[in-house]
């Protein structure tokens, strides 16, 4: 996850709540994708060593436990760019300019300056994330898809090439539940159209008042279409007890969208706070984030070391003689 900003509701439903689950299945490594992040931030880049205690906090406090899973720093473990390099050797330009997530990303963060060569090369730097720990599975949207797939043609040829050295990553698709942003669009830190996993409750009952709602219900009396409605939408998802009774309400018109949004702001904070109370925690004792992140960066550097020894001696490198 690139830490470029507070994680929200789309976070917690798209990622973290899966991740949780994976730790009981798989044996897990979780990073915090700086380098990623820089590619969009550099011109802002001090926000970022902010945003990585502030994610983590979020991460411990949703339920991601280091005793069950690998928590580090892309930036800290080296072999992410010794890898990136051997990728990129093996990349042909017009596998990264097919990306389609490439396209999107130049058309979403439209105010940055990011037409470069490390945005280009992104998905050359995601293949080395996975490959290092030779992952075979790796947790996915479906927007994600020709990422993987251009992972697995690099592994093929660095294996056809050299040696077999990495397994080929498969998708794990999870279904996510599809949760839209305070006015409709897609819930995103670019649009700042969010509520985080962090805002106080004032905050929570204040974005929830400004919802987007069903625009066919104008006046209190007329039934609404709650289908259709995002704030409905969110009642299901996350306090999904109420959602026969929203549903009720808005179809026979019984309570008012500003009611109905004000409830949604009550239940949300009450949601929130047991996440909140433990993210509280972890915020005001900053040294055990960075007690977890060193060990998380010591059993990482173990994994990434051994398989760029491999690495290096596929490709007939001499050893690095620090290692
Ligand atoms: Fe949406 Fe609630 Fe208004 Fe119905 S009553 S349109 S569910 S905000």
């Amino acid at each position: 996850m690139r830490p470029t900003g507070r994680l929200h509701l789309g976070h917690l439903v798209g990622a973290l709540n899966n991740w949780v689950k994976l730790q009981d299945e798989y044996e897990c490594f979780f990073m915090v994708a700086d380098w990623h992040a820089l590619m969009s931030e550099y011109e802002n880049s001090k926000i970022i060593k902010e945003m990585i205690f502030d994610n983590v906090a979020d991460w411990l406090a949703a339920g991601i436990d280091p005793q069950k899973s690998t928590i580090f720093i892309q930036s800290q473990v080296p072999e992410h760019l010794e890898l990136e390099m051997v990728f990129s050797v093996l990349t042909p330009l017009g596998w990264l300019e097919r990306c389609p997530t490439y396209k999107e990303q130049m058309r979403e963060l439209k105010d940055r300056h990011i037409s470069t060569y490390a945005f280009l090369g992104y998905p050359v730097l995601q293949a080395a994330d996975i490959c290092l720990y030779k992952s075979l599975v790796v947790p996915v949207g479906e927007d994600q898809l020709p990422h993987l797939e251009l992972t697995r043609e690099i592994v093929r040829k660095f294996n056809g090439l050299y040696k077999e050295v990495f397994p080929e990553p498969r998708p794990l698709l999870t279904k996510v539940p599809r949760l839209l942003g305070l006015d409709g669009r897609k819930m995103s830190k670019s649009y700042g159209n969010f509520i985080a996993l962090s805002d106080a409750p004032e905050t929570i009952m204040k974005k929830t008042q400004g919802m987007f709602t069903d625009p066919k219900r104008i006046r209190k009396t007329d039934p609404g279409h709650p289908d259709e409605c995002n704030v409905h939408r969110t009642y299901e998802i996350f306090i999904p007890e109420m959602k026969e009774k929203v549903h009720h309400w808005c179809k026979n018109a019984e309570v008012g969208c500003t009611e109905c949004k004000k409830t949604l702001g009550e239940c949300l904070a009450k949601f929130l706070s047991p996440i909140q109370e433990k993210r509280r925690d972890y915020a005001e004792n900053k040294h055990k984030i960075e007690q977890i992140l060193e060990y998380g960066r010591a059993q990482a550097a173990k994994v990434a070391g051994a398989t760029m020894k491999e690495v290096r001696d596929a490709i007939g490198i001499l050893p690095c003689p620090t290692k």
